[in-house]
């Protein structure tokens, strides 16, 4: 138990029940106790590794493919280059360097917006990117309405970090998941008693059973439906690679915590540990098929990479520093293995309806 446990019971035992999605929101980004608020969740000491920490080759793929699609659309200026919760500014540095190298008059044209809710990995952004070729301005959210023109926006593990809300099946009803208090006064999960009104799983989605359990990111889904329309609106493109579920999600609790590599009982440690949940690629796609946009994918991560040249770009670096061909190695397979980040997660971009078909689709 820790201080972040004792606000929750207080808050519980002044109001009630707080949702998944509040309890989410509060483990991850409290002011003072919020696990992204205070911390560098990283790398091989930190808590987890992400695929633009593995390996340089990831974010500049990206940016070799933000330029494809850019110049696909006839190369619009001026465009707005967005990334959602960029973490320690690796993946934006390596996007940044690739398309300077290949397309200076892109990033002439670029405003980069970097959307942020952490004070501290903030910091580390601005520090990381100090000295990149391009004009950079943060903010804590996102407000779509502000952006004019095309919008081009890379989000890698972000969606898996919006609170989610979780409902279970008892009888002929959804009741939602909560955290409560147990009779020895600890925090613990418990149901609504009230069944929840109108709940409607996506449709194509297996009939429920007894006991299933069923989550949703209403943020993530009105967040990519507000992208589409602007996508769709003003040009543009969007790329989300994350973990989680393909077309057809299932009815489980993915709600989980790593701390020091290692998954942690939920409700343990809050804001001590990375709280994430399955990304429902399927939902973020029918989310995005309804704000307007053109969806490819999902895509397995290995498979996309893949396509994008992985192998090929690894080769020439390869070649430039044989001393690094086992390291280099070692990040491919990590990126595009089955057995480890290339079947799990998957990609899912959202185009204008009028654009080509993107690299990797
Ligand atoms: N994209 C990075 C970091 C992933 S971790 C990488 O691949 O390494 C999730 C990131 O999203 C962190 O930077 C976190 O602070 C940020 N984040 C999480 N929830 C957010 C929210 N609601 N608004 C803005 N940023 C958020």
């Amino acid at each position: 138990m820790n201080a972040l446990s004792d606000r929750l019971k207080g808050l519980i035992a002044a109001q009630g029940p707080l949702s998944v999605a509040q309890f989410m929101a509060l483990a991850l980004m409290d002011p003072e106790h919020g696990y992204y608020a205070r911390r560098d969740p990283f790398g091989e000491t930190g808590d987890f590794i992400t695929a633009p920490e593995i390996s340089q080759m990831f974010g500049e793929l990206l940016g070799l493919w933000l330029v494809q699609v850019w110049r696909d659309q006839g190369a619009p200026a001026p465009l707005t280059l967005i990334e959602l919760g960029p973490g320690r500014g690796t993946m934006m540095a390596d996007v940044l360097r690739a398309a300077a190298m290949v397309a200076p008059d892109f990033l002439a044209a670029a405003d980069v917006v970097l959307v942020e809710a952490s004070p501290t990995l903030r910091g580390l952004q601005q520090q990381r990117l100090a000295s990149a070729p391009a004009r950079i301005s943060w903010r804590p959210s996102l407000d779509i309405e502000e952006v004019s023109g095309p919008l081009f926006v890379l989000a890698n593990e972000f969606f898996d970090a919006l609170p989610i809300r979780q409902f279970l099946r008892l009888g002929e009803h959804w009741h939602e998941r909560v955290l409560a208090l147990t009779p020895e006064g600890e925090l613990g999960f418990a149901v609504a008693p009230m069944p929840a009104q109108a709940l409607v799983p996506m449709p194509g989605r297996m009939p429920p059973s007894e006991g299933d359990l069923f989550e949703i990111c209403p943020l993530g889904l009105a967040l990519c439906e507000h992208l589409a329309s602007a996508i769709a609106r003003q040009g543009g493109a969007a790329l989300i690679i994350d973990y989680g579920y393909g077309t057809t999600a299932g009815y489980a609790d993915t709600l989980q915590a790593l701390k020091a590599h290692a998954y942690v009982p939920v409700l343990e440690t809050p804001g001590e540990a990375d709280l994430t949940a399955h990304v429902d690629f399927g939902a973020l796609a029918a989310a995005a098929r309804h704000g307007g946009a053109a969806v490819y994918g999902p895509c397995a991560q290995g498979a996309f990479l893949d396509a994008l040249g992985l192998r090929q770009r690894c080769a020439a670096l390869t070649r430039a520093a044989p001393d690094a061909a086992h390291v280099l190695s070692r990040q491919l397979n990590r990126l595009c293995a089955e057995d480890q980040m290339g079947q799990l997660f998957k990609a899912l971009a959202l185009l204008p309806q009028h654009a080509p078909r993107p690299d990797g689709f």
